[in-house]
């Protein structure tokens, strides 16, 4: 906190408050590095990030999946850009690519799936797919700050991958968000994007929208990013530290085999929904909160126009709760969450 305070201070002094200063320019090539991504754009939030992303890449038929927070679906039909859902698959909890339409590939000029939990979707096979059909690849990669893949970052993969920063996000800045992009040519269009389309001697040369992360958020994430691998690493611990304790209690989402786990999210699947329901009271009665992460399945979301079966997305979301994760929360209070939890279930 300290720290942002200085950094505050200097940005009164400079009376540079916004615009792509030097706070917001500076977290974003430490972020670049940090995530081993070459194009990473910040932007005001993860869901504008999104809306640049569908911009830039010019899409209008979208595959995307049901089991993800409402703003992936929520920014397609802001933005009228149609789009259907596919399934996930029960393990993972990712869009299953096995399991896409032919005739929604067909369709479809882009394939905008999400990393859920932090989780790497099948991003070989996607790919296979994008190839194959000519389409667009937009990772919603909001949960994946410091996730791996195979050697790498897991930020690398599709044409563009888009972060939150949002305070409930593994890494933030209050408000945030970033666009990585594969290619030189779509970062700079993105660039010129957010500033109301205007190029470098201010003249709007393109249609555009104001989506600039401000120099105090940027001071916030630059104060946050100096114990940045402290968090990750405390979180990295605590989630397998989780997973040795949950074995044969619950069943838990099943990992990429080449994917490396950044602790953002604890979630468990329960038997049905009643049981969660159950154990849900019953932790919250101890003061345990926990959360339906997603819930309902979006598919059965009746204002973006779709009302299509899911089976799989509607069991899954019937039946996965996140456990308490977060920097401050210790092996005891995982000790007691775990204890609490095995108790909920055997006395349903
Ligand atoms: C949090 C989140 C977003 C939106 O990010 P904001 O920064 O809150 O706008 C988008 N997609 C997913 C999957 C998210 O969890």
């Amino acid at each position: 906190m300290d720290k942002y305070q200085t950094y505050i201070e200097q940005i009164f002094e400079r009376n540079y408050l916004t615009n792509q200063g030097p706070c917001v320019e500076a977290l974003q090539k430490k972020l670049a590095e940090y995530l081993e991504v070459d194009y990473l754009l910040l932007v005001s939030n993860g869901t504008q990030a999104l809306h640049v992303a569908y911009a830039v890449m010019g899409i209008k038929n979208v595959i995307t999946t049901p089991f993800t927070f409402a703003a992936t679906p929520g920014s397609l039909a802001f933005q009228n850009i149609d789009f259907r859902f596919s399934d996930i698959d029960e393990s993972t909890f990712n869009l299953c690519p096995q399991q896409i339409k032919q005739q929604d590939l067909v369709w479809a000029d882009a394939i905008l799936p999400v990393h859920v939990f932090g989780n790497p979707c099948d991003v070989e096979s996607i790919q296979r797919l994008a190839q194959l059909h000519n389409l667009k690849v937009i990772y919603d990669a909001a949960h994946c700050f410091g996730s791996k893949y195979d050697i790498g970052s897991l930020l690398k993969y599709g044409d563009c991958a888009t972060l939150s920063l949002h305070a409930t996000k593994l890494f933030h800045c209050v408000e945030g968000g970033a666009v990585i992009f594969k290619c030189k040519a779509d970062f700079e269009r993105a660039k010129q994007l957010i500033n109301f389309g205007q190029n470098t001697q201010n003249i709007p040369v393109s249609a555009g929208t104001n989506a600039k992360l401000s120099e105090v958020h940027g001071a916030m994430g630059l104060a946050l990013f100096e114990h940045v691998n402290e968090i990750l690493a405390h979180r990295q611990q605590l989630f397998e530290y989780y997973c040795g304790k949950l074995v044969g209690v619950v069943k838990l989402q099943q990992w990429h085999p080449l994917g490396k786990p950044n602790g953002a999210y604890m979630p468990v699947l329960l038997g049905s929904e009643a049981l969660l329901e159950s154990v849900q009271k019953c932790l919250s009665n101890q003061g345990i909160q926990t959360r339906r992460y997603f819930y309902p399945s979006l598919n059965s979301v009746t204002s973006y126009r779709h009302n299509s079966k899911m089976p799989i997305s509607d069991d899954i979301s019937s039946r996965v709760l996140c456990l308490p994760m977060y920097y401050d929360l210790t092996k005891v209070d995982v000790d007691i969450i775990c204890d609490a939890l095995q108790i909920a279930i055997k006395n349903y």
